[in-house]
């Protein structure tokens, strides 16, 4: 079985961007409905010089499991159930908000391993505004940019690490 890591986080914080970096040339394409952005993409990917099964996921809502939100919360859940390494996102442009703070210490209590990137850190503003990502009691939050590639060298040395 290849290793699964998972992307997780609240919308907008920059996960398929991120996701589309990291799997980079695709291997193939798992699981991708076209068109259906809130729908669960997975591929085959080559991270950290091994094949890995790479899982992007709708964003994280608190919401009741009837509404959309909810059900992409559900949706998450579920791709977290099989994951052996979460990578969660927020986003330093935004700053934390009440959402990352929630779904940070639902994470805490799922026992998963995980990465904290601290996204769209990208040039100068990048290392100081992650350094409020600590709160989150995840571990040192890694800064990144999925959009301009910032951090993905030492991405790449922490997820080998981690799996
Ligand atoms: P998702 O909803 O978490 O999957 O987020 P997306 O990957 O769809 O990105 C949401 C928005 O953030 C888009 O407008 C992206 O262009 C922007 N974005 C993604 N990554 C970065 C980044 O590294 N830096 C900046 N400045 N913007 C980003
Ligand atoms: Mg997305």
């Amino acid at each position: 079985m290849l290793p699964r890591i998972v992307v997780m986080g609240r919308p907008n914080v920059g996960k398929s961007t991120l996701f589309n970096r990291l799997a980079g040339r695709r291997i193939a394409i798992v699981d991708d409905t076209p068109g259906v952005t809130r729908d669960r993409k997975e591929v085959v990917a080559r991270v950290a010089g091994r094949d890995v099964l790479l899982v992007d996921t709708a964003g994280l809502e608190e919401a009741p499991p009837d509404t959309i939100p909810g059900r992409m919360r559900a949706s998450s859940e579920a791709a977290l159930r099989d994951a052996d390494l979460i990578l969660f996102v927020v986003d330093v442009r935004t700053g934390l908000t009440p959402s990352d703070r929630a779904f940070a210490q639902w994470l805490r209590r799922q026992g998963k391993p995980v990465l904290v990137l601290a996204n769209k850190a990208e040039g100068r503003l990048g290392a100081a505004n992650s350094l409020e990502v600590y709160e989150l009691g995840l571990g040192a939050p890694l800064p990144v940019s999925g959009e301009h590639g910032d951090g993905f060298g030492e991405l790449h040395d922490e997820i080998r690490e981690a799996l």
